[in-house]
């Protein structure tokens, strides 16, 4: 059994916070300071740009890419960390668009993180020549799998609701059809056991932030299928994906494997602080975490339905439909929301109506649900949102 106290202990939080936002943004590692200051004045300070053999720095992409595969059930040596999520989505769907030139459409869902879907669309308009991008109801994406579609594009976590893609049988119908699949784990990798390879996705790309725990603007992650992985051109060919970027060619040849999704240069201090995020993970069993979160959420509705009628379940209710993160919607949830961060006790607000908690059971235990829920509970029933001081928006909820 995976010792989730000796979990909670390597993660430095807040005396006195319930932190129900891991899914936002992961909480600091205890090591990761260390980590990083080792990187400044060791590696950068005393090695300068001899750190990139002798520290490593340039294996460190795909070195993390490798720990990070064993979370998502991908194969190791096909996962490389880089850029953000967004570009890293953007290159996954260039390449897999360019691999069934004969279809235009790209199929998503209306329950997909905006960036996803503007990324998409941006890149529709760039290739021009009657790409689309075509989004339907979550709960209808199998049936709009037809042979027009080039891609399906899916996050397999809904970020507002929590609802959670079936990914063996969707990319199973996306495969009958033709189609290829990129599926986004900004919302899976670490929350769950995700199994790329038993699925049989074709690209995958995630954020390290959420549920990896890598600090704010963490590099993000690509996965490329082995069966694609030498033929899949990148769109973004930059150096680091050269075949020899130390050659400085002038024309552009994809490098082997993984590597060939590589940009530029890749962030050294935020992979440091990564690779200690990563340590957490060493003696943790996902069946465990998934069984942790799952009572976690349970908890956590059984106790706001019981204490709070005019909050509504958002988040499917079955273990199977969700991922690990539960959201209630109500009018006044901005409100609601800045009140619980008054006493305590952080999640995120999402628009129009979302209140949004993530459970994260390598900090987060029974206590923190009964102590989030007693918050909760007092808020709405002493109307303790209607506050003005609740209402004023900030740039990021
Ligand atoms: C968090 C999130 C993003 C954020 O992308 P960045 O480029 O890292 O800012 C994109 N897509 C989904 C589904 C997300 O949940």
């Amino acid at each position: 059994m995976t010792d989730f106290a000796a979990t909670k202990a390597m993660f430095d939080l807040p005396q006195g916070m319930t932190y129900l936002d891991g899914n936002s943004l992961g909480p600091l590692p205890r090591t990761a300071a260390a980590r990083v200051a080792q990187a400044i004045t060791d590696e950068w300070g005393q090695m300068l740009i001899g750190g990139w053999n002798r520290a490593g720095w340039m294996d460190l992409p795909r070195k993390l890419g490798d720990r990070i595969a064993a979370l998502i059930g991908a194969e190791a040596g096909h996962v490389v960390l880089g850029d953000t999520l967004s570009i890293k989505l953007y290159q996954a769907l260039a390449s897999a668009l360019d691999m069934r030139p004969t279809r235009r459409v790209i199929l998503s869902d209306t329950g997909n993180f905006p960036s996803d879907l503007y990324m998409a669309t941006g890149l529709c308009r760039t290739l021009g020549d009657g790409y689309v991008l075509k989004t339907v109801a979550p709960e209808n994406v199998a049936e709009a799998i037809d042979d027009s579609v080039a891609v399906l594009m899916l996050t397999e976590a809904d970020y507002r609701t929590g609802r959670r893609h079936d990914m063996a049988a969707l990319t199973r119908a996306a495969h009958g059809a033709g189609a290829l699949t990129v599926w986004d784990l900004a919302h899976s990798a670490g929350a769950f056991p995700v199994h790329l390879a038993a699925c049989g996705a074709d690209f995958a790309v995630g954020c390290t932030y959420k549920y990896l725990n890598s600090g704010p603007g963490g590099p993000a992650f690509i996965y490329v299928a082995p069966r694609h992985a030498n033929t899949a051109r990148p769109a973004l060919s930059g150096w680091l994906g050269h075949e020899a970027p130390f050659a400085f060619d002038l024309d552009y040849r994809a490098g082997a494997g993984i590597d060939r999704m590589r940009v530029g240069t890749p962030p050294i201090l935020q992979l440091a602080a990564l690779e200690a995020a990563l340590d957490v993970w060493n003696g943790v069993d996902l069946n465990d975490l998934r069984a942790a979160s799952q009572a976690l959420m349970d908890q956590y509705i059984a106790g706001v339905e019981a204490a709070c009628p005019d909050l509504i379940l958002a988040t499917p209710r079955e273990h199977d439909a969700r991922g690990s993160q539960v959201s209630f919607r109500h009018s006044q949830a901005y409100a609601i929301m800045q009140a619980m961060i008054a006493r305590g006790v952080v999640g995120d607000f999402r628009a129009p109506d979302v209140i949004r908690c993530g459970f994260t059971p390598l900090f987060i235990d029974a206590g923190d649900v009964v102590r989030a829920v007693g918050v909760i509970a007092d808020i709405m029933q002493n109307q303790l949102w209607d506050n003005p001081a609740y209402q004023t928006r900030a740039k990021v909820t």
